[in-house]
């Protein structure tokens, strides 16, 4: 079997998916392709303590801990605060993996980043924090890269299979996966849709976060000369969110439901769910015809908070 494959059928459109889920290591997905571009820049900047920070349910801060563990490297994580009635399975593994743990408030994640790198040069450390500065920028290119990258393999498929996808979709967050994608679309001179559905964001913020991320990268590469999209042509549609970062409802719970029993597929709903919900509604909307590729983005070990959530309520 190949990672990426015929799924099903919506409407008009063949809809394949790429299995960035079942990457080989710590449950795989987006965050091992931008962890693993991390760790090089780490080691490539001679630092040696891993920094990294996200929501309570974070995959990044899962395959950080674990690559760290691996490594033999210091690992600093650092979570904001969940108000999830349940520990989810990410926040479990990495307390099982022996990082170093903080918890910090939304609000306090700068003060505590400073804090971090401090006190890591006091024990002796020279510490890399994933985002770059405590604002968390910097780091942009470097991140972005994982899906340039990326993006050569579904270009590999199409060449292999006669296949070309008009649209591609995926949850979009940070939006710095969508970021490197579109990126290399532009550097291929492809016309393909890079489809950002988001988990979170309002569009306005999405849109200028992209932005931000592509201009950064674009200038790292010296590739200053490449037109970078304004904001208003940068899709990322913020009407899929269901109230905010990992909030769901009924629609949401019964699609991953019904995905994962009638095609064998572990959707999330803090990801991956809300992506596939768009670009079913999306292709419904805009009549999408053709091929279109779903990227299937992780986050297996929330597949089973929100089974619990579902099947126990
Ligand atoms: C982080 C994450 C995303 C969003 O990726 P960004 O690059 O932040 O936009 C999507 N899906 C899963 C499963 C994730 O963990």
């Amino acid at each position: 079997m190949e990672d990426t494959y015929f799924l099903m059928k919506i409407k008009d459109a063949s809809i394949y998916i790429k299995r960035d889920d079942l990457l080989p290591f710590s449950f795989g997905g987006n965050k091992l392709r931008i962890v693993t571009k991390a760790f090089e820049d780490m080691e490539r900047r001679g630092c040696d303590e891993f920094i990294s920070y996200g929501s309570e349910s974070s995959n990044l801060n899962r395959v950080a801990a674990h690559m760290a563990r691996s490594r033999g490297v210091a690992c600093t994580v650092i979570f904001k605060k969940g108000r999830g009635a349940h520990e989810p399975y990410n926040e479990l593994l990495v307390k099982e993996s022996g990082a170093r743990i903080v918890y910090c408030e939304g609000s306090e994640v700068r003060a505590a980043v400073e804090e971090e790198l401090r006190r890591s040069v006091r024990d002796g450390h020279r510490p890399y924090y994933i985002y770059g500065d405590s604002n968390g920028r910097g780091n942009e290119a470097c991140l972005v890269e994982a899906y340039v990258e990326a993006y050569e393999e579904i270009r590999d498929f199409e060449a292999k299979s006669g296949i070309s996808f008009s649209h591609i979709f995926l949850a979009s967050g940070t939006g710095i996966t969508q970021s490197g994608l579109m990126a290399a679309s532009i550097l291929h001179g492809d016309d393909k849709k890079i489809c950002g559905i988001s988990v979170a964001r309002s569009r306005d913020r999405g849109r200028e976060a992209i932005r931000e991320n592509m201009s950064s990268y674009m200038r790292d590469g010296r590739k200053t000369e490449v037109k970078v999209p304004a904001a208003s042509e940068i899709f990322f549609d913020d009407r899929f969110v269901k109230g905010g970062y990992g909030c769901a409802d009924q629609e949401l719970s019964e699609l991953c439901r019904q995905m994962m029993k009638g095609y064998g597929l572990p959707l999330d709903t803090t990801y991956t769910g809300k992506a596939f919900l768009g670009m079913r509604n999306i292709i419904e909307e805009e009549h999408i015809k053709g091929s279109v590729l779903f990227i299937h983005t992780g986050g297996l070990p929330g597949v089973f908070d929100a089974a619990r959530d579902i099947m126990l309520s």
